[in-house]
């Protein structure tokens, strides 16, 4: 996966993260919070009293996540687990996404996670 597949900056970018996240559809919520917690790369690389906030500008807080989040193995986890603690009142940077990213696509989540017998949960390995 490359950078740009990551932290897609297109709505069409991020309705594929989106299905990404149904694979984990079924993974209790404390199992993923461990996963996060112990694998998310912010947790061990930033003194997290000092890492850089958002500062409301989308194309600042956009780098700013992509910055943050290069290369974090469980960048999918964390933005479902994100949309699933916070919901629509998401604030900050998870999973590689500026909050207004996730913001504009938590409907769209939401809208899988209730209707599970849609299309995109077929198929998926
Ligand atoms: S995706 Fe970003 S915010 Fe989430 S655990 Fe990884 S580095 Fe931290």
């Amino acid at each position: 996966m490359n950078h740009k597949e990551r932290y897609p900056f297109d709505r069409d970018g991020l309705d594929l993260r989106l299905l990404r996240l149904t694979r984990f559809r079924q993974l209790p919520d404390d199992v993923l919070c461990e996963l996060v917690t112990r694998d998310g790369l912010c947790f061990w690389v930033f003194d997290r009293d000092e890492m850089p906030q958002p500062v409301g500008d989308e194309d600042i807080d956009r780098r700013l996540a992509a910055y943050l989040c290069e290369g974090c193995p469980v960048a999918d986890e964390c933005l479902e687990l994100e949309f699933r603690a916070a919901g629509e009142r998401t604030t900050g940077v998870w999973g590689g996404l500026a909050e207004s990213d996730r913001r504009a696509i938590y409907a769209t989540w939401r809208w899988h996670r209730d209707n599970p017998d849609d299309g995109s949960a077929r198929g998926g390995g």
